[in-house]
């Protein structure tokens, strides 16, 4: 089998699992335990909150554990806003890019649908990128948040996150971005980024699923969604998964100190393959920002063809990959990213996305592009009969 969804989720690394073991096994303990099984759990606890903190540039404080990425974004989106709201009351719309992964835009929505406020929705362009003067059309001073992914999962498109920032900062509205996508393969400085939250998940970096941070600046003010015993400083109840943060720490710590080399070999193979693909598959679309996207991220559509079943011959041909977001996978409807970049919902079911795992090898990516030509052959056979 040729992997090539790490944009879906990760295997666990070794390095990963064998510092998080020692948490799952002998020193099991609770961190709010005054005996020293718990002392030595809440000091993994911490140094693994201090690592994270080491990584994005920020405190320590500033870090808070939570169950993944969409958990993260909730906790930014409805926290924020619900805390802004109550400091001042005309705080009642949200800003969101229209390519956000669900976990942003049903947080959202679920803030329109419960709390009554009003989700203004920042266009993307034909790549997939928000412009600064986009963002700035939707902002005003009834703003209470700002969402703007990073790193886009479906077609790859990076936003200019320390631009888009600067613009939320002159309007004084807090900006959060979802980096599940760009963690490890980014630099994530707060500080150079200039934003105010920031979510990562443990899975697509070689941590276990189930495990992710969220970074808030301590001029933030937030509510929490999960209340209970006041863990996390009160932002997140609940007894912490010290293994999941250990983890989490040592896969983000390893990706990111890779992330020099690991990075451009990335973007390189990507290149190659991006370039072979459209040799042999002539009528392939590359969909997303041609320049400024994720390393490993190579998206296409196939036009006249369905993306559901080119994957289904490229998995009968040993290569998995998938047609976009993970959590629409087996959805008849479009995707709202690729109908967001200016696709008719016909092109938009034909999409293929193929994200390639650090350990890929040029030879693999020869074998997946003859193995897409092949598939793409059989599919348009198939669809001419
Ligand atoms: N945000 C983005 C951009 C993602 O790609 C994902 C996962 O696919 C998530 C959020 C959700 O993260 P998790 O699976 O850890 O809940």
């Amino acid at each position: 089998m040729i992997y090539l969804d790490a944009a879906g989720t990760t295997p666990v690394r070794r390095e990963v699992l064998e510092a998080m073991w020692p948490y799952l096994t002998g020193d099991f303990g609770n961190p709010s335990s005054h005996h020293e099984l718990g002392e030595r759990a809440h000091n993994a606890l911490e140094a693994a909150r201090a690592g994270v903190a080491g990584v994005l540039g920020c405190r320590p404080a500033e870090v808070t554990f939570t169950s993944g990425g969409t958990e993260a974004d909730n906790l930014a989106v409805k926290g924020i806003a619900l805390a802004r709201r109550a400091a001042d009351p005309r705080c009642t719309r949200i800003a969101v890019s229209a390519i956000e992964h669900p976990a942003v835009l049903e947080s959202a929505r679920s803030l329109a649908r419960l709390h009554g406020f009003s989700v203004e929705v920042v266009p993307v362009d034909h790549a997939g990128r928000v412009t600064p003067e986009a963002l700035a059309a939707v902002i005003g001073p009834e703003t209470a948040v700002v969402s703007v992914m990073y790193a886009n999962n479906e077609v790859g498109t990076i936003q200019p996150i320390a631009e888009l920032a600067a613009v939320a900062r002159a309007a004084k509205v807090p900006f959060h971005t979802d980096a599940v996508q760009a963690a490890g393969v980014l630099p994530l400085d707060v500080r150079a980024l200039g934003v105010d939250a920031l979510s990562i998940s443990g899975h697509k970096l070689g941590a276990p699923k189930g495990v992710g941070a969220l970074y808030v600046a301590g001029r933030v003010s937030i509510e929490p969604l999960v209340d209970g015993g006041g863990q996390e400083r009160g932002l997140r109840s609940g007894t912490e998964n010290v293994a999941g943060a250990v983890a989490l720490e040592t896969a983000l710590r390893l990706a990111d100190g890779e992330r020099p080399t690991a990075a451009p070999r990335l973007a390189e193979l990507r290149r190659a393959f991006v370039e072979r693909v459209l040799e042999l598959v002539p009528d392939a679309m590359p969909t997303g920002d041609p320049e400024s996207r994720l390393p490993g991220s190579a998206s296409f559509c196939f036009p006249r063809v369905s993306g559901e079943s080119v994957l289904l011959e490229l998995e009968r041909r040993g290569i998995v990959c998938s047609s976009g977001s993970a959590c629409a996978a087996g959805s008849s409807d479009p995707s709202h990213v690729l109908l967001a970049l200016g696709l008719d919902p016909e092109t938009a079911q034909t999409a293929v996305r193929f994200t390639l795992p650090v350990t890929i090898t040029a030879e693999e990516l020869e074998t997946a592009a003859l193995a897409l030509a092949e598939s793409y052959a059989a599919v348009t056979g198939i669809a001419r009969r």
